[in-house]
């Protein structure tokens, strides 16, 4: 099975800024319908002190470059996503150990415990419209390929539509956040869709 290197991981991340930028906009869109529209703000900043420090100090493995990623996010992003991305990027990287060279099967599997403590921390399970409902179908897939992956996880975003939200703000809303895509779920999708885009350049 090929391998990827800390190199990858650092352009799967700037990937994943690039991302947020363009999508910025819309990011805050969906968080003003059923949040306090600062998804995108949020996700901005994050990603810019990510980038930031990866270029000033590049981790040399992938389990490194992901921890450092989560560590940024952490410190810097304000809201319900700084902690819970941070946490799913730290446990993830942990669970990568210090590899030089990981597969897209070692990263599933390190993902999905990455993915586990996002649960456990946020206290919320797949169908409770939250970025869980993109991360958990987005890391199972990616058992099988980069594409299906990005697949998996756009459709788990597109099925938080009909969901009425059981964690985070838009939990307050109650009935009134069915009909609206979960702003976390969207830029999950977004994290697979980048991963996918960079293993294919
Ligand atoms: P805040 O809600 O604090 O303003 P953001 O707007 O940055 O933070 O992020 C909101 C997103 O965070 C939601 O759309 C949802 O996907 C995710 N989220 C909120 N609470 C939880 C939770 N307990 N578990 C998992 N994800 C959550
Ligand atoms: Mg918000
Ligand atoms: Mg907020």
């Amino acid at each position: 099975e090929k391998t990827y290197g800390a190199e990858f991981f650092r352009d799967w991340l700037t990937a994943v800024a690039a991302a947020v930028d363009r999508e910025a906009d819309r990011l805050t869109e969906l968080d003003s319908a059923i949040g306090d529209a600062d998804h995108g703000a949020n996700l901005k900043r994050g990603c810019a002190a990510v980038t930031a420090a990866l270029e000033k100090e590049p981790p040399a493995t992938p389990g490194a470059v992901l921890v450092a990623a989560g560590r940024q996010l952490i410190s810097t992003v304000g809201g319900a996503s700084g902690p819970l991305y941070g946490t799913l990027l730290r446990r993830t990287g942990k669970a990568l150990g210090d590899a030089e060279q990981v597969s897209r099967t070692a990263l599933a599997e390190a993902l999905a415990t990455g993915v586990a403590a996002v649960a456990q921390l946020g206290g919320a399970q797949v169908g409770d419209k939250t970025m869980l409902d993109a991360l958990t179908p987005g890391a199972e897939a990616l058992g099988t390929s980069f594409a299906a992956a990005r697949e998996a996880a756009e459709a788990g975003a597109l099925a938080t539509v009909p969901l009425r939200a059981r964690k985070g703000r838009a939990s307050y809303l109650g009935e009134r956040s069915i009909g609206h895509q979960d702003p976390g779920a969207t830029s999950s999708a977004l994290l697979f869709a980048a991963l996918a885009e960079t293993a294919e350049t």
